[in-house]
């Protein structure tokens, strides 16, 4: 194999760390893209500070280091993110998952036990949801849903090795039969057009990130048919942005849910269970 006599992997990591000069994680990012590109840990380039590259490996990783300069998540460099128990497949097609997203689990997982369960995820994206609650609960029949052909085909990937989830295509719940849903869960889009949070979350797909009304329409969207589509005793459970807890708990009530609200990890409110009253 050739080997590009400038590039050592310390030269290369020095390099990387001052084009990432602006970023908070540019130390760890510029190592850890380095082991992703030559398929080692970071602990094995700390070892072997003097080792060549070979000059595409040096041209992938400076590519990776551009991309990560020009603001693009590291997820999606390296196509993947932790969440919950494993590593999931992202890519732009769908939202980086969220650890903020695995409160949501642990609420479902500590209401809902083993018993057999219909559960609907929708707005699935990388399905990350739906697959951790279908492997935690094998009894479960956990359906993965979205409209977005593209989100749908990164969930096709993480969900492969699931059998109890199945993907469906659908606006919401428009393709869902009526009494077929023990349990609702869903992340939707609920960032209001031109909140300044958005700017940071550029490279990932707006359509999972802003919803109109305020921030509000998917929730309408969904809660304009829950009551129909779940069994009699059934349950939704929203994610929700920090500051929208109040509203969300009058617009659940409204369409005939009691509602309880939940904290996130950083203490702040996010998400809310509504049961069928
Ligand atoms: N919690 C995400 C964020 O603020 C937004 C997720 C969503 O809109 N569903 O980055």
């Amino acid at each position: 194999m050739e080997t590009d006599q400038s590039a050592t992997i310390a030269s290369l990591i020095r390099h990387a760390k001052n084009l990432l000069h602006s970023i908070d994680s540019a130390h760890l990012d510029s190592e850890l893209l380095l082991a992703h590109v030559l398929g080692v840990d970071r602990s094995w380039l700390f070892a072997r500070p003097t080792s060549r590259c070979t000059s595409e490996q040096k041209d992938s990783y400076l590519r990776l280091i551009q991309r990560r300069a020009s603001g693009e998540p590291f997820a999606y460099l390296v196509n993947q993110q932790p969440f919950w128990e494993d590593e999931f497949f992202v890519s732009e097609g769908a939202l980086i998952p969220r650890p903020d997203t695995e409160r949501l689990i642990e609420i479902v997982l500590a209401a809902f036990g083993d018993e057999p369960k219909t559960v609907l995820d929708l707005g699935t994206g990388s399905g990350c949801i739906a697959v951790s609650l279908a492997k935690a609960r094998p009894s479960w029949s956990v359906y993965a849903s979205d409209l977005e052909s593209d989100a749908l085909a990164v969930a096709k990937k993480n969900s492969k090795a699931t059998p109890n989830c199945t993907l469906i295509q659908s606006d919401w719940l428009k393709a869902i039969r009526p009494s077929s849903v023990d349990v609702i869960v869903s992340n939707p889009p609920y960032i209001a057009p031109g909140d300044p949070h958005l700017a940071d979350l550029s490279f990932e797909p707006q359509r999972a990130l802003v919803a109109e009304q305020n921030g509000y329409s998917a929730y309408t969207a969904i809660l304009r048919d829950a009551h129909s589509v779940l069994t009699p005793s059934g349950t939704l459970v929203f994610e929700h942005g920090y500051e929208q807890q109040a509203e969300l708990t009058t617009m659940v009530e409204a369409a005939g849910f009691s509602a309880v609200g939940y904290m996130d990890l950083s203490g702040l409110p996010r998400v809310l269970v509504g049961t069928r009253s």
